[in-house]
């Protein structure tokens, strides 16, 4: 059964891309926590940052949130974030970078 990222990156299920290459895609959260809010979801369904993940795909997608950000035109910053599991508040089993700008973040997260 194809996640809910595999059914959008085949275009199945819509979503507003902001980002692609042969090894990720990136489109708009459905619900933003940010005026700016994208994921970045690798094309192989890779479960979670603790899934079947190598280290080049892992910098691959780092590099990619940063080219979303300078795209989105986050010139005073920004945070990457992964959840990881059900402690980490995983909700969609497919590894995705969530890249948040345009307001002052808070720390800590919830
Ligand atoms: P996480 O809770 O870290 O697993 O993040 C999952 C994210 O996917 C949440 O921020 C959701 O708002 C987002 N999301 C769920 N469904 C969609 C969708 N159809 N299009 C875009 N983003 C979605």
């Amino acid at each position: 059964m194809p996640t809910l990222f595999e059914r959008i990156i085949s275009g199945e299920i819509p979503a507003e891309r902001v980002y692609e290459d042969a090894h990720c895609v990136a489109f708009r959260d459905i619900a933003p926590q940010a005026p700016t809010h994208v994921l970045v979801v690798p094309r192989k369904p890779v479960t979670s940052l603790d899934g079947d993940l190598s280290m080049e795909l892992a910098g691959h997608l780092l590099f990619a949130a940063r080219t979303v950000a300078r795209q989105e035109g986050l010139m005073d910053g920004y945070r990457v974030v992964i959840n990881c599991g059900a402690d980490g508040g995983q909700s969609v089993d497919h590894l995705h970078l969530h890249v948040m700008g345009g307001r002052q973040m808070d720390w800590p997260p919830g």
